[in-house]
């Protein structure tokens, strides 16, 4: 297009368009042309547009574009409709929704596309979020707070302190509060700025001392720190405020290097790490104790997402859909005779307690704990190690609660429910094929034990 818009075209940039020289726009596949309305620009457009075309094999289509213009007799205008062979089109024209009009756009305008951006966010989410975590937490988009699963805030902490270990962006974005971590080992004093930047053992002098020790030091605000440096020593005018004084005073501990050296102090290694930093910004909790049961190397992801609902009492159970004003059945699907609660599906109901002994056997436990926090307490006691049993032990756990969830769901939902035999298959093969195609174990009298009550192949131990 440059190439075609040169003095002696013909063509003739849109009065807005001169000053930075703009004959067009992209953006994906759409295309804007700028030009005066003129015969003879239209004339240089199409030839661009030809030459275009020979080039790539890419061609305008004239009955997808449209030409907009003003201020010109209808003469002239019919003259480049016809030239050109595209329909007119009437100002103003909306783009991706929103109107393109030369004045500030105002918030209603650009509705079309928050919606759009919404919605564009929300099916990123559905796809790209595991397990389609945002449904599972939050309801899907219309958030009533009181029945998310778990808040967004809650999700963003560490396994170890009970979330999913997630990190806010948010909170990485904000450089102002990042700054304080920015400290600077004084070089050549050319890039450090006395008053603004943290070199100074007390702070960043600004804001710890305000305007007044700029003032006082007659210095200025965006003064460096070469300004208070002369061969190689502190060089200040004499204090004449407290204040003064007490900069001063510290300047002795401050070692004087070659060159200058940012120094990232949330971070060991002393360079910008996004997850040291956030770890350095984040709100801490206390460790929770059964985090180890639910995230370990070997679990099957689909498994501890529900289990770690399980654990956080998340799951929405009967007696929490009754506390919320539902009015439907909330008795547990499998006995019926009893109000549906984590605790009674896991495992006190007689018939996901059959399934859950009948597996916890096979990890030779013989007194089978039936209550969840007795289960917590087993598994924080005999699980924690790297042996085959803890392994198969954890595994048993994740599977049983996430296939014992996923038939009640499948009942309540008039799906097609596996029968406690095929269940009990699922979860076995599950368990069976995750240690086969993960696990190494020493070879010894109780893990031949246990291959063969897993029905394992004697490629896991070694
Ligand atoms: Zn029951």
């Amino acid at each position: 297009m440059a190439a075609h818009t040169g003095v002696d075209s013909g063509f003739k940039f849109h009065p807005n368009c001169l000053k930075m020289k703009l004959t067009h726009l992209c953006f994906a596949d759409d295309l804007l042309i700028f030009s005066e309305a003129s015969v003879s620009s239209v004339k240089v457009i199409k030839a661009a547009l030809v030459e275009f075309e020979e080039l790539s094999g890419l061609k305008a289509n004239p009955s997808k574009s449209s030409f907009y213009c003003s201020g010109i007799s209808d003469r002239v205008k019919n003259k480049l409709l016809t030239d050109l062979q595209m329909k007119e089109g009437n100002l103003p024209v909306r783009y991706l929704g929103v109107p393109l009009i030369s004045s500030r756009l105002s918030s209603a305008d650009c509705g079309v596309l928050l919606d759009r951006i919404t919605d564009l966010i929300d099916s990123w989410l559905s796809r790209k979020l595991s397990y389609k975590f945002n449904r599972f937490l939050w309801n899907g988009k219309d958030v009533e707070a009181a029945k998310a699963k778990v808040a967004w805030s809650e999700v963003c902490f560490p396994k170890k302190e009970g979330g999913l270990g997630l990190k806010r962006l948010e909170l990485l974005n904000l450089r102002d509060i990042a700054k304080k971590f920015l400290r600077f080992e004084v070089g050549n004093r050319e890039n450090i700025y006395l008053w603004l930047d943290l070199w100074h053992p007390a702070e960043i002098l600004i804001e710890k001392y305000g305007y007044r020790a700029v003032y006082d030091a007659q210095s200025r605000e965006e003064a460096k720190l070469s300004s208070v440096i002369h061969n190689g020593s502190w060089f200040w005018k004499p204090a004449r405020s407290d204040d003064l004084v007490d900069i001063q005073a510290s300047l002795l501990e401050i070692s004087l290097w070659p060159i200058d050296k940012p120094i990232w102090t949330a971070s060991r290694k002393g360079v910008f790490v996004s997850s040291d930093t956030w770890e350095a910004l984040r709100e801490k909790k206390e460790q929770i104790t059964w985090w180890k049961l639910v995230w370990f190397p070997f679990a099957i992801p689909k498994h501890d997402f529900i289990l770690w609902l399980a654990m956080k009492g998340r799951l929405v159970t009967g007696d929490r859909l009754l506390t919320w004003g539902y009015n439907g059945d909330v008795n547990c699907v499998f006995c019926r005779n009893q109000l549906e609660s984590r605790d009674h599906l896991f495992f006190e109901c007689s018939f996901s307690y059959r399934l859950w002994k009948f597996c916890m056997f096979r990890c030779r436990v013989d007194n089978v704990p039936i209550v969840w926090e007795d289960i917590l307490q087993l598994g924080l006691n005999d699980w924690g190690c790297k042996s085959l049993k803890a392994m198969l032990c954890r595994l048993v756990l994740g599977s049983v609660v996430y296939n014992i969830w996923c038939t009640r769901n499948e009942i309540k939902h008039a799906g097609h429910p596996k029968t406690e035999e095929q269940l009990l298959k699922k979860i076995l093969w599950e368990i069976r094929t995750r240690v086969v195609g993960k696990g190494r174990f020493p070879k010894n009298k109780e893990n031949l034990v246990f291959c063969s009550l897993w029905n394992l192949s004697a490629e896991v131990l070694c």
